[in-house]
């Protein structure tokens, strides 16, 4: 058996059950982001985006040193037969080489195995082994990213124009930013080449939320339903909050970090 048929027998509920045993192992900084992931790419991305698929992820960033260390446990005989075993093993196993915790691999692993799984190993061997972010992204802190993420402060001349949240659509372009006057949806804000939907919802606006989720107005029975209808896997952060919502619908109260799944 090679190592892909062996990741070949968990389905899409075994990998959401493993991520779900992980989660309190998962730094915090990316236990959003993975549930996002996995919500988006239940089955795994295409195989054309296996290394650009997970760059919201903070782990992403030892993506190169991840992947070596699933080619060298595709090298192995066997393998353990619990998924969240075999995630935290090669996890551990790259912690040799990205002096960082294990912590931070866990989320970067999982979704690459994944993506493995999908796409094949000649694909995944053949992928860029280059960390897809650009420098001044690549070399942030975690203190930094998390402080950009989520806050509650108001943007300066609030009182004169009224309240104004930011949201970010992409954390390694700095320009992916826009300000939502308090009240309004994320949808009405973004940059009109980036509004999924038309004058009504068309249930295409999808959004992940890796930060700030606790800061966007609840989820209507309605947003409920188009998610359902459009197939769309709903997961929520560990304090309860809904991580994919369609702009269209969320308002934020606070600054939130977003991933468009159409992106
Ligand atoms: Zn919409």
């Amino acid at each position: 058996m090679t190592f892909v048929d062996h990741l070949s027998v968990y389905g899409p509920g075994d990998w959401a059950h493993a991520i779900e045993s992980l989660t309190p192992k998962i730094h915090p900084i990316d236990r959003n982001a993975t549930r996002v992931w996995f919500a988006f790419f239940p089955i795994g991305p295409n195989p054309d985006r296996l290394e650009t698929s997970h760059t919201f992820l903070y782990g992403h960033r030892f993506w190169p040193q991840v992947k070596r260390a699933i080619l060298a446990a595709a090298k192995d005989a066997q393998w353990p037969s619990v998924l969240p075993e075999l995630i935290s093993r090669i996890a551990e196993h790259a912690t040799r080489t990205t002096q960082v915790d294990r912590d931070q691999l866990l989320g970067i692993t999982a979704a690459s195995l994944l993506s493995l799984r999908r796409a094949g190993l000649e694909a995944f061997n053949a992928s860029s082994s280059a960390v897809q972010l650009p420098s001044w992204s690549h070399v942030r802190s975690i203190r930094q990213v998390r402080r950009a993420r989520a806050s509650q402060r108001p943007r300066p001349l609030g009182a004169l124009f009224g309240k104004r949240f930011r949201v970010r659509f992409s954390e390694a372009t700095p320009e992916a930013k826009c300000d939502v006057v308090d009240g309004a949806t994320i949808g009405s804000a973004l940059p009109p080449a980036l509004q999924a939907c038309g004058d009504s919802c068309s249930g295409a606006c999808i959004i992940g939320v890796i930060g700030g989720a606790e800061y966007l107005s609840p989820m209507t029975t309605v947003e409920a339903r188009q998610l359902q209808s459009g197939g769309q896997i709903v997961v929520k952060s560990v304090s309860g909050d809904p991580l994919i919502r369609l702009a269209c619908h969320a308002r934020p109260h606070g600054d939130v970090s977003i991933v468009l799944r159409a992106t």
